[in-house]
Protein backbone atom coordinates (compact mmCIF):
# COMPACT_ATOMS: atom_id res chain seq x y z
CA UNK A 1 0.00 0.00 0.00
CA UNK A 2 2.54 2.36 1.13
CA UNK A 3 4.42 1.92 -2.52
CA UNK A 4 0.98 2.84 -4.33
CA UNK A 5 0.99 5.94 -2.11
CA UNK A 6 4.15 6.77 -3.34
CA UNK A 7 3.65 6.06 -6.61
CA UNK A 8 0.50 8.10 -6.50
CA UNK A 9 2.73 11.14 -5.14
CA UNK A 10 5.11 10.60 -7.54
CA UNK A 11 3.57 10.43 -10.58
CA UNK A 12 0.62 12.41 -9.37
CA UNK A 13 -2.11 9.76 -11.59
CA UNK A 14 -2.05 5.79 -10.70
CA UNK A 15 -3.42 2.93 -12.52
CA UNK A 16 -7.07 1.54 -12.14
CA UNK A 17 -5.69 -1.36 -10.24
CA UNK A 18 -4.18 0.56 -7.84
CA UNK A 19 -6.59 3.16 -7.34
CA UNK A 20 -9.59 0.74 -7.00
CA UNK A 21 -7.14 -0.60 -3.77
CA UNK A 22 -6.61 2.82 -2.78
CA UNK A 23 -10.33 3.52 -2.72
CA UNK A 24 -11.10 0.28 -1.48
CA UNK A 25 -9.07 -0.45 1.22
CA UNK A 26 -10.18 -1.05 4.62
CA UNK A 27 -6.48 -1.22 6.03
CA UNK A 28 -5.99 1.70 9.16
CA UNK A 29 -2.66 1.98 8.46
CA UNK A 30 -3.34 2.53 4.76
CA UNK A 31 -5.20 5.00 5.23
CA UNK A 32 -2.78 6.58 7.82
CA UNK A 33 -0.19 6.67 4.63
CA UNK A 34 -2.18 8.20 2.14
CA UNK A 35 -3.78 10.93 4.44
CA UNK A 36 -0.03 11.70 5.56
CA UNK A 37 0.93 12.19 1.56
CA UNK A 38 -1.76 13.96 0.80
CA UNK A 39 -1.12 16.93 3.72
CA UNK A 40 2.39 16.61 2.88
CA UNK A 41 1.21 17.80 -0.75
CA UNK A 42 -1.44 19.96 0.34
CA UNK A 43 1.32 21.77 3.00
CA UNK A 44 4.04 21.98 0.10
CA UNK A 45 1.65 23.54 -2.23
CA UNK A 46 -0.11 25.77 0.30
CA UNK A 47 1.58 26.01 3.48
CA UNK A 48 -0.42 25.42 6.68
CA UNK A 49 -2.91 27.60 5.25
CA UNK A 50 -6.77 27.22 5.02
CA UNK A 51 -9.12 29.53 2.55
CA UNK A 52 -12.52 30.06 4.40
CA UNK A 53 -15.44 31.16 1.97
CA UNK A 54 -18.64 32.45 2.95
CA UNK A 55 -21.52 30.09 1.90
CA UNK A 56 -24.35 32.49 0.98
CA UNK A 57 -27.48 30.00 0.16
CA UNK A 58 -29.52 32.56 -1.52
CA UNK A 59 -32.49 30.90 -2.74
CA UNK A 60 -34.09 27.52 -2.48
CA UNK A 61 -36.44 28.03 -5.36
CA UNK A 62 -35.88 25.62 -7.97
CA UNK A 63 -37.03 24.14 -11.28
CA UNK A 64 -35.28 21.42 -11.13
CA UNK A 65 -36.31 17.76 -9.43
CA UNK A 66 -32.66 15.83 -8.70
CA UNK A 67 -33.67 12.68 -6.87
CA UNK A 68 -31.60 13.11 -4.31
CA UNK A 69 -32.12 16.42 -2.81
CA UNK A 70 -34.38 17.86 -0.72
CA UNK A 71 -34.90 21.13 -2.47
CA UNK A 72 -36.20 19.69 -5.33
CA UNK A 73 -39.03 21.09 -7.30
CA UNK A 74 -41.86 18.32 -6.12
CA UNK A 75 -40.72 18.70 -2.67
CA UNK A 76 -44.11 20.29 -1.27
CA UNK A 77 -42.84 20.20 2.18
CA UNK A 78 -40.23 23.32 2.11
CA UNK A 79 -40.85 27.03 1.97
CA UNK A 80 -39.25 28.65 -0.59
CA UNK A 81 -37.22 31.77 0.12
CA UNK A 82 -35.05 34.11 -1.79
CA UNK A 83 -32.86 36.43 0.32
CA UNK A 84 -33.86 39.89 -0.63
CA UNK A 85 -30.20 42.31 -2.23
CA UNK A 86 -30.00 44.04 1.62
CA UNK A 87 -30.25 40.81 2.81
CA UNK A 88 -27.31 39.28 0.33
CA UNK A 89 -25.18 42.70 0.80
CA UNK A 90 -25.54 42.28 5.12
CA UNK A 91 -23.97 38.56 4.76
CA UNK A 92 -21.13 39.96 2.90
CA UNK A 93 -20.51 42.44 4.67
CA UNK A 94 -20.49 40.16 8.46
CA UNK A 95 -18.40 37.65 6.27
CA UNK A 96 -15.65 40.48 4.95
CA UNK A 97 -16.09 42.06 8.92
CA UNK A 98 -14.96 38.35 9.93
CA UNK A 99 -12.20 38.40 7.60
CA UNK A 100 -13.25 36.13 4.49
CA UNK A 101 -12.20 37.20 1.24
CA UNK A 102 -14.69 34.69 -1.03
CA UNK A 103 -18.29 35.14 -1.25
CA UNK A 104 -20.44 32.15 -2.24
CA UNK A 105 -23.73 32.62 -3.80
CA UNK A 106 -25.44 29.13 -3.99
CA UNK A 107 -28.80 28.33 -5.01
CA UNK A 108 -31.68 26.49 -6.78
CA UNK A 109 -31.85 26.47 -10.72
CA UNK A 110 -33.95 29.52 -11.62
CA UNK A 111 -32.49 30.79 -15.00
CA UNK A 112 -35.12 34.28 -14.75
CA UNK A 113 -33.18 34.92 -11.07
CA UNK A 114 -30.21 33.73 -11.94
CA UNK A 115 -30.49 36.55 -14.88
CA UNK A 116 -31.24 39.46 -12.59
CA UNK A 117 -28.42 38.79 -9.97
CA UNK A 118 -26.13 39.55 -12.87
CA UNK A 119 -26.74 43.36 -10.84
CA UNK A 120 -25.99 41.99 -7.33
CA UNK A 121 -22.64 40.21 -8.50
CA UNK A 122 -21.81 44.14 -10.38
CA UNK A 123 -22.70 45.78 -6.75
CA UNK A 124 -20.97 43.43 -4.55
CA UNK A 125 -17.76 43.36 -6.85
CA UNK A 126 -18.00 47.60 -6.25
CA UNK A 127 -18.23 47.47 -2.60
CA UNK A 128 -15.45 44.93 -2.28
CA UNK A 129 -13.26 45.18 -4.65
CA UNK A 130 -10.88 42.35 -3.32
CA UNK A 131 -13.41 39.59 -2.61
CA UNK A 132 -13.44 36.83 -4.78
CA UNK A 133 -17.19 35.79 -6.02
CA UNK A 134 -18.37 32.21 -6.78
CA UNK A 135 -21.66 31.50 -7.99
CA UNK A 136 -23.43 27.65 -7.31
CA UNK A 137 -26.26 28.12 -9.57
CA UNK A 138 -26.66 25.27 -11.69
CA UNK A 139 -27.43 24.46 -15.24
CA UNK A 140 -27.76 27.88 -16.60
CA UNK A 141 -27.55 28.78 -20.76
CA UNK A 142 -24.26 30.81 -21.62
CA UNK A 143 -25.42 34.01 -22.34
CA UNK A 144 -26.56 34.67 -18.79
CA UNK A 145 -22.93 32.57 -17.47
CA UNK A 146 -21.16 35.66 -19.81
CA UNK A 147 -23.24 37.75 -18.25
CA UNK A 148 -22.91 36.77 -14.82
CA UNK A 149 -18.80 36.89 -15.39
CA UNK A 150 -18.74 40.09 -17.07
CA UNK A 151 -20.42 41.53 -13.98
CA UNK A 152 -17.50 40.39 -12.07
CA UNK A 153 -18.07 36.90 -10.58
CA UNK A 154 -14.50 34.74 -11.00
CA UNK A 155 -15.61 31.11 -9.79
CA UNK A 156 -18.51 28.64 -10.48
CA UNK A 157 -18.85 25.51 -8.65
CA UNK A 158 -21.11 22.85 -10.73
CA UNK A 159 -20.56 19.44 -9.63
CA UNK A 160 -20.97 16.92 -12.24
CA UNK A 161 -22.92 14.65 -10.06
CA UNK A 162 -21.62 11.23 -11.87
CA UNK A 163 -19.43 10.61 -14.73
CA UNK A 164 -21.03 7.79 -16.04
CA UNK A 165 -24.56 8.53 -18.12
CA UNK A 166 -26.39 5.49 -16.97
CA UNK A 167 -25.65 6.15 -12.89
CA UNK A 168 -26.16 10.06 -13.85
CA UNK A 169 -29.40 9.48 -15.54
CA UNK A 170 -30.74 7.00 -12.01
CA UNK A 171 -30.01 10.57 -9.75
CA UNK A 172 -31.80 12.70 -11.68
CA UNK A 173 -35.06 13.32 -13.66
CA UNK A 174 -35.39 12.47 -17.16
CA UNK A 175 -34.50 14.97 -19.41
CA UNK A 176 -31.36 15.75 -17.36
CA UNK A 177 -28.05 14.91 -19.13
CA UNK A 178 -24.42 14.13 -18.11
CA UNK A 179 -23.56 16.24 -21.23
CA UNK A 180 -25.77 19.08 -20.50
CA UNK A 181 -23.93 19.44 -17.35
CA UNK A 182 -20.32 18.88 -19.38
CA UNK A 183 -21.29 21.27 -21.77
CA UNK A 184 -21.67 23.66 -19.13
CA UNK A 185 -18.37 23.11 -17.39
CA UNK A 186 -16.34 23.61 -20.99
CA UNK A 187 -18.57 26.87 -21.18
CA UNK A 188 -17.66 27.87 -17.70
CA UNK A 189 -14.05 27.39 -18.76
CA UNK A 190 -14.10 29.09 -21.65
CA UNK A 191 -15.85 32.14 -20.06
CA UNK A 192 -12.56 32.51 -17.87
CA UNK A 193 -14.23 31.01 -14.18
CA UNK A 194 -12.37 29.08 -12.16
CA UNK A 195 -14.25 26.22 -12.11
CA UNK A 196 -15.45 23.44 -9.48
CA UNK A 197 -16.69 19.81 -10.21
CA UNK A 198 -17.29 17.03 -8.13
CA UNK A 199 -19.62 14.05 -7.11
CA UNK A 200 -21.50 12.45 -3.89
CA UNK A 201 -19.47 9.46 -2.43
CA UNK A 202 -22.30 6.79 -1.66
CA UNK A 203 -24.91 8.01 -3.54
CA UNK A 204 -27.55 5.63 -4.30
CA UNK A 205 -26.59 2.83 -7.37
CA UNK A 206 -22.98 4.24 -7.22
CA UNK A 207 -19.85 1.22 -7.75
CA UNK A 208 -16.20 1.61 -6.98
CA UNK A 209 -16.13 1.81 -10.88
CA UNK A 210 -17.87 4.54 -10.64
CA UNK A 211 -15.58 6.56 -8.61
CA UNK A 212 -13.03 5.75 -10.48
CA UNK A 213 -14.85 7.37 -13.81
CA UNK A 214 -15.28 10.19 -11.63
CA UNK A 215 -11.50 10.38 -10.66
CA UNK A 216 -10.20 10.08 -14.43
CA UNK A 217 -13.01 12.29 -15.39
CA UNK A 218 -11.17 15.05 -13.04
CA UNK A 219 -8.10 14.07 -14.46
CA UNK A 220 -8.91 15.19 -17.68
CA UNK A 221 -10.80 18.11 -17.18
CA UNK A 222 -9.01 19.70 -14.39
CA UNK A 223 -10.67 21.49 -12.46
CA UNK A 224 -9.65 24.69 -9.95
CA UNK A 225 -11.78 23.40 -7.21
CA UNK A 226 -12.78 19.98 -6.57
CA UNK A 227 -16.12 19.72 -4.10
CA UNK A 228 -16.44 16.47 -2.78
CA UNK A 229 -19.23 14.76 0.13
CA UNK A 230 -20.86 12.01 1.02
CA UNK A 231 -24.12 11.28 0.19
CA UNK A 232 -27.48 12.08 2.99
CA UNK A 233 -30.83 10.98 2.47
CA UNK A 234 -33.60 13.39 2.57
CA UNK A 235 -36.37 11.30 3.88
CA UNK A 236 -38.82 13.88 1.63
CA UNK A 237 -36.98 12.64 -1.41
CA UNK A 238 -37.43 9.55 -3.96
CA UNK A 239 -33.82 8.65 -2.71
CA UNK A 240 -34.49 9.38 1.06
CA UNK A 241 -34.32 5.76 1.68
CA UNK A 242 -30.75 4.80 1.02
CA UNK A 243 -28.17 4.68 2.75
CA UNK A 244 -25.73 7.62 3.23
CA UNK A 245 -22.20 7.60 1.77
CA UNK A 246 -18.73 6.43 4.21
CA UNK A 247 -17.12 9.16 5.57
CA UNK A 248 -13.52 7.45 5.32
CA UNK A 249 -14.03 6.71 1.67
CA UNK A 250 -14.79 10.44 1.45
CA UNK A 251 -11.17 11.37 3.27
CA UNK A 252 -9.75 9.24 1.09
CA UNK A 253 -10.68 10.63 -2.06
CA UNK A 254 -9.59 14.09 -0.41
CA UNK A 255 -6.24 12.23 -0.18
CA UNK A 256 -6.26 10.78 -3.49
CA UNK A 257 -7.14 13.77 -5.15
CA UNK A 258 -5.20 16.18 -3.70
CA UNK A 259 -2.00 13.83 -4.33
CA UNK A 260 -3.05 13.64 -8.23
CA UNK A 261 -4.14 17.66 -8.12
CA UNK A 262 -1.77 19.39 -5.96
CA UNK A 263 -2.82 22.84 -6.22
CA UNK A 264 -6.96 22.10 -6.39
CA UNK A 265 -8.97 23.95 -4.03
CA UNK A 266 -10.61 20.94 -2.40
CA UNK A 267 -13.05 21.83 1.02
CA UNK A 268 -13.78 19.91 3.46
CA UNK A 269 -17.56 19.94 2.75
CA UNK A 270 -20.54 20.49 5.14
CA UNK A 271 -21.66 17.16 4.33
CA UNK A 272 -18.69 15.90 5.80
CA UNK A 273 -19.13 17.47 8.89
CA UNK A 274 -22.65 16.52 9.18
CA UNK A 275 -21.76 13.00 9.24
CA UNK A 276 -18.90 13.39 11.52
CA UNK A 277 -18.36 16.36 14.25
CA UNK A 278 -14.88 16.55 13.03
CA UNK A 279 -15.73 17.03 9.56
CA UNK A 280 -13.48 19.99 9.16
CA UNK A 281 -9.71 18.89 10.65
CA UNK A 282 -10.19 15.02 9.65
CA UNK A 283 -11.02 16.76 6.14
CA UNK A 284 -7.78 19.00 6.28
CA UNK A 285 -5.35 16.14 8.07
CA UNK A 286 -6.50 14.08 4.48
CA UNK A 287 -5.78 16.59 2.11
CA UNK A 288 -8.41 19.60 2.01
CA UNK A 289 -7.36 22.96 2.16
CA UNK A 290 -10.56 25.23 2.04
CA UNK A 291 -13.69 25.61 4.98
CA UNK A 292 -17.04 26.71 3.47
CA UNK A 293 -18.68 28.61 6.64
CA UNK A 294 -22.11 29.23 6.49
CA UNK A 295 -23.40 32.65 6.09
CA UNK A 296 -27.32 32.02 5.63
CA UNK A 297 -29.24 34.07 8.05
CA UNK A 298 -30.55 31.78 10.52
CA UNK A 299 -34.33 31.49 9.22
CA UNK A 300 -33.58 30.70 5.71
CA UNK A 301 -30.69 28.35 6.66
CA UNK A 302 -33.13 26.05 7.98
CA UNK A 303 -35.04 26.21 4.90
CA UNK A 304 -31.89 25.29 2.64
CA UNK A 305 -31.75 21.74 3.58
CA UNK A 306 -30.31 19.17 0.34
CA UNK A 307 -30.32 16.92 3.13
CA UNK A 308 -31.11 15.81 7.00
CA UNK A 309 -29.44 16.86 10.14
CA UNK A 310 -27.30 19.72 7.52
CA UNK A 311 -24.48 20.33 10.17
CA UNK A 312 -23.80 24.10 11.94
CA UNK A 313 -27.87 24.83 11.32
CA UNK A 314 -28.00 26.38 14.77
CA UNK A 315 -24.43 28.17 14.98
CA UNK A 316 -23.86 31.28 15.08
CA UNK A 317 -21.95 32.81 12.43
CA UNK A 318 -19.47 34.70 14.54
CA UNK A 319 -19.15 31.52 17.03
CA UNK A 320 -18.55 29.70 14.41
CA UNK A 321 -15.67 31.25 12.41
CA UNK A 322 -14.62 31.36 16.11
CA UNK A 323 -14.71 27.85 16.21
CA UNK A 324 -12.88 27.25 13.10
CA UNK A 325 -9.93 29.38 14.11
CA UNK A 326 -9.84 26.97 17.31
CA UNK A 327 -10.10 23.99 15.60
CA UNK A 328 -7.49 24.73 13.27
CA UNK A 329 -5.02 25.98 15.54
CA UNK A 330 -5.19 22.64 17.29
CA UNK A 331 -3.81 20.92 13.94
CA UNK A 332 -1.64 23.35 13.38
CA UNK A 333 -3.20 25.00 10.83
CA UNK A 334 -4.22 28.91 10.22
CA UNK A 335 -7.11 30.78 8.42
CA UNK A 336 -5.36 32.37 4.71
CA UNK A 337 -6.22 36.15 4.88
CA UNK A 338 -6.04 35.88 0.63
CA UNK A 339 -8.78 34.95 -1.76
CA UNK A 340 -7.17 31.93 -2.28
CA UNK A 341 -7.60 31.87 -5.86
CA UNK A 342 -6.57 28.93 -7.82
CA UNK A 343 -2.71 28.94 -8.74
CA UNK A 344 -0.72 26.60 -10.97
CA UNK A 345 2.19 25.50 -9.42
CA UNK A 346 2.57 27.20 -6.40
CA UNK A 347 4.95 25.25 -4.63
CA UNK A 348 8.33 26.58 -4.69
CA UNK A 349 10.25 23.18 -4.23
CA UNK A 350 8.08 20.36 -5.21
CA UNK A 351 11.04 17.55 -4.16
CA UNK A 352 10.60 18.67 -0.53
CA UNK A 353 8.04 16.35 0.81
CA UNK A 354 9.63 14.29 2.87
N1 LIG B 1 -28.47 23.94 -7.65
C1 LIG B 1 -27.05 24.06 -7.70
C2 LIG B 1 -26.34 24.13 -6.37
C3 LIG B 1 -27.02 23.58 -5.16
S1 LIG B 1 -26.88 21.87 -4.85
C4 LIG B 1 -26.48 22.98 -8.59
O1 LIG B 1 -27.23 22.22 -9.18
O2 LIG B 1 -25.27 22.91 -8.73
C5 LIG B 1 -25.21 21.71 -4.34
C6 LIG B 1 -24.71 20.28 -4.21
O3 LIG B 1 -25.27 19.64 -3.07
C7 LIG B 1 -25.09 19.35 -5.34
O4 LIG B 1 -24.20 19.51 -6.39
C8 LIG B 1 -25.06 17.97 -4.71
O5 LIG B 1 -23.88 17.27 -5.05
C9 LIG B 1 -25.14 18.27 -3.21
N2 LIG B 1 -26.30 17.57 -2.62
C10 LIG B 1 -27.59 17.68 -2.98
N3 LIG B 1 -28.36 16.81 -2.30
C11 LIG B 1 -27.52 16.12 -1.48
C12 LIG B 1 -27.70 15.05 -0.54
N4 LIG B 1 -28.89 14.51 -0.32
N5 LIG B 1 -26.61 14.60 0.12
C13 LIG B 1 -25.40 15.15 -0.10
N6 LIG B 1 -25.17 16.13 -0.97
C14 LIG B 1 -26.21 16.62 -1.67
Amino acid sequence: MKLLVEELREKRTLGDAGLMELLTSDDPSADACLFAAARETAEAHFGRQVFLRALIEWSNICRNDCLYCGIRRSNPDVRRYSLSRESILRCCENAWRLGLRTFVLQGGENPPAAEKLAGLVAEIRASWPQAAITLSLGELPADTYARLRQAGADRYLLRHESADPAHYARLHPAGMRLENRLACLRTLRELGYQTGMGMMVGSPFQTTGNLLADIRLLERFRPEMIGIGPFIPHPATPLGAYPAGSSERTLRLYAILRLMHPDALIPATTALSTLRPDGRTAGILAGANVIMPNFTPAVERAEYTLYEGKASLAVETAENIRKIHEELAAIGRTVSPSRGDYQENLSKDTDNHV
